[in-house]
C-alpha cells in the first residue's frame, strides 16, 4: 500500500484518552495507516498535578508533555474541531490563528474530554473561575499571590476579603485546591514584611454533600477532612452558594462571606462538541458500546470523559470521569480501531477501579491504592510515585521541582500574564486563555 492510499484515522483531543488512543494505534498499525491527532494545544496536559501549579510547587510546563516529542509517528494538527460531518466523514476545525481546515477520515476517535459544569446560581458565571485548564491554574496562582500582596498594603475592611478564599465543590479537585492553597497562602503571609499584622488566610471549602470527597471511599474523606481541619480550612458540608457578587458569596446558611476569590470546582460536563455531533447521548456523554464504538457508525469511536462507556464491572452504570478510566479506554479504542483496519481482534472495555489518590500538599495525602487505605507521609509518597509513573513524560523535571520545593521557599511572584477576563467560567475551551479579538469557539 502506498502512503497516499493508507486509511486515515483522526483522533480528536489529546488528553488522557486521545493521547493513549493515538499511541496504541501507531504501535498496532505501524505504517499501515495515517494517524492524525487534532488538539488545540501542542501538549498533553497531566491534569491531576494542576493544583500543584496553582500552589506554586510546579512550573506550568512541567505538567505538559510535547505531543510531537512523545508521538513521533503521529501527525499533530493544531486546532479545535467545531463540526463533524458524519455523512461525508469530515472534521472541520479552527486553528490557533483563526484559520479553518478540514480533515477527512476513515476512522474517527472522539476524545474531547470535559469542561466546567455550570449551575444556575446568580452571579456565579460572572464572579467565579473554574479549574479545568492550565490558564485557570496560572490565573489562580497569580490572583492568590496578588490578594496577599494587596492585603499586606491595605488597612481597610477589604483586607479581610482579600485574605479569604472560597472553593465550591469538595470533590478531589476542590479538596486539593483548598488543601494546597492554604499551605501556599500561609507561606506567603509569613514572608510579607507586614505579615504579622495580616489575618491568617481563611479558606472555605463548601459542598452541598454531607461529606467531602463524596464520591470516594469514606476513609479517604475522613483522612482529608482531618488534614484540612488541622490546617485551619473551614469545611462547610451540607452548604451551598445561593449568590455570588464581586464582593463575596452568599451561603444558604445565611452567612455572607466577603471574598475576592471564588473557585468553582462543582464538577465537569462533556465538551460541547459532543452535543454538536448529533449522535445519541447519555447524561450528555456520547453513547458507545463496550467496544467503544458508536452504535450505527462502525467508523466512529469515543472514549474518556466525553463518552458514556458501559461499566462492565458495575452493570447498569457508566464508567466515572477519571484519568484512570480515560487512559485505559484510550488504549482499548486505539486497539479496536486498529482491529477494524485488520490489525488484531477487538475487545470490550472492562476495568476495576484501582483506588484513588488525593494529594493534600506538604507530605500529606489520602489514598486507597488497590483498596488499602493510606494516610500521612506514606500516602504522600505513594501518590507522588504514582503520578511520576503515570506521566507519559517530563518526569525528571517534575521530580526536580518537588525536590526544590522541599528545600527552598515558594516563589511568591505573580507574573499577571493570565487576566481574569481571559479565563471565564463559561467556556468551551478551558485549555486556552481567551484573547480579545482572537479566535474562539462559541
Ligand atoms: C484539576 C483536576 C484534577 C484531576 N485529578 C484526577 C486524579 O487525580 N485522578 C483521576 O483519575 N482523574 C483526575 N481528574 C480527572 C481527569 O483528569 C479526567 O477524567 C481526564 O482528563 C479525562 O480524560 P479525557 O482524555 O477524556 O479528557 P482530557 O484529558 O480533558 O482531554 C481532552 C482533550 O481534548 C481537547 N479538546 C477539547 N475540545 C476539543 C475540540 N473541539 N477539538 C479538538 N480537541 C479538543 C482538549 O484540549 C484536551 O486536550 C482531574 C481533573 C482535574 C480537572
Amino acid at each position: 500500500m502506498s502512503r497516499a492510499d493508507r486509511p486515515r484515522v483522526v483522533v480528536v483531543g489529546a488528553g488522557f484518552a486521545g493521547f493513549e488512543a493515538a499511541r496504541t494505534l501507531c504501535r498496532s498499525v505501524r505504517d499501515q495507516a495515517e494517524v492524525v491527532l487534532l488538539n488545540p494545544t501542542d501538549y498533553f496536559l497531566y491534569l491531576p498535578l494542576l493544583p500543584q501549579v496553582a500552589a506554586g510547587i510546579l512550573e506550568p510546563r512541567r505538567v505538559t508533555v510535547s505531543l510531537t516529542g512523545a508521538l513521533p509517528r503521529v501527525r499533530v494538527v493544531l486546532g479545535e474541531a467545531d463540526h463533524v460531518d458524519l455523512a461525508r466523514r469530515l472534521v472541520r476545525y479552527t486553528g490557533p490563528e483563526g484559520e479553518t481546515g478540514e480533515l477527512t477520515y476513515d476512522r474517527l476517535v472522539l476524545a474531547v474530554g470535559s469542561v466546567n459544569k455550570l449551575l444556575p446560581i446568580p452571579g456565579v458565571t460572572e464572579n467565579a473561575h473554574g479549574f479545568r485548564g492550565l490558564p485557570e491554574a496560572l490565573y489562580l496562582r497569580d490572583h492568590v499571590t496578588r490578594q496577599i500582596e494587596l492585603a499586606a498594603a491595605d488597612d481597610s475592611a477589604v483586607r479581610e476579603a482579600r485574605t479569604t478564599f472560597v472553593v465550591v465543590g469538595a470533590g478531589y479537585t476542590g479538596t486539593e485546591v483548598a488543601a494546597q492553597g492554604k499551605l501556599y497562602t500561609d507561606a506567603l503571609v509569613r514572608r510579607q514584611p507586614g505579615g504579622k499584622r495580616l489575618p491568617a488566610p481563611r479558606w472555605l471549602l463548601v459542598d452541598i454533600a454531607p461529606r467531602i470527597l463524596p464520591e470516594l471511599d469514606r476513609r479517604l474523606s475522613d483522612t482529608a477532612h482531618r488534614v484540612l481541619r488541622g490546617r485551619g480550612v473551614d469545611v462547610r458540608t451540607g452548604t451551598s452558594v445561593t449568590e455570588a457578587t464581586p464582593k463575596g458569596v452568599q451561603l444558604d446558611d445565611g452567612e455572607f462571606v466577603g471574598t475576592r476569590t471564588l473557585v468553582w470546582c462543582v464538577g465537569v460536563r462533556p465538551d460541547p462538541l459532543v452535543s454538536e455531533v448529533g449522535l445519541p447521548v447519555e447524561h450528555g456523554r456520547l453513547k458507545v458500546d463496550p467496544r467503544l464504538n458508536v452504535p450505527g457508525h462502525p467508523e466512529v469511536f469515543a472514549c474518556g470523559d466525553a463518552a458514556a462507556v458501559p461499566d462492565l464491572t458495575r452493570p447498569g452504570q457508566c464508567t466515572p470521569m477519571t484519568a484512570q478510566h480515560a487512559s485505559r479506554q484510550g488504549r482499548v479504542a486505539g486497539h479496536n480501531v486498529a482491529a477494524s483496519l485488520g490489525h488484531g481482534e477487538t475487545r470490550a472495555y472492562a476495568h476495576h477501579d484501582l483506588g484513588f489518590l488525593v494529594d493534600l500538599g506538604g507530605v500529606k495525602a489520602a489514598a486507597n491504592p488497590l483498596g488499602v487505605p493510606l494516610s500521612g507521609p506514606l500516602a504522600g509518597a505513594v501518590t507522588r510515585g504514582y503520578h511520576l509513573a503515570a506521566m507519559p513524560g517530563n518526569r525528571v523535571r517534575v521530580a526536580a521541582d518537588w525536590i526544590l520545593d522541599a528545600v527552598l521557599p515558594r516563589q511568591g511572584v505573580q507574573l499577571g500574564l493570565v487576566r481574569s477576563y481571559t479565563v471565564p467560567l463559561d467556556t468551551a475551551s478551558p485549555e486556552l486563555a481567551r484573547v480579545p479579538g482572537g479566535p474562539r469557539k462559541e
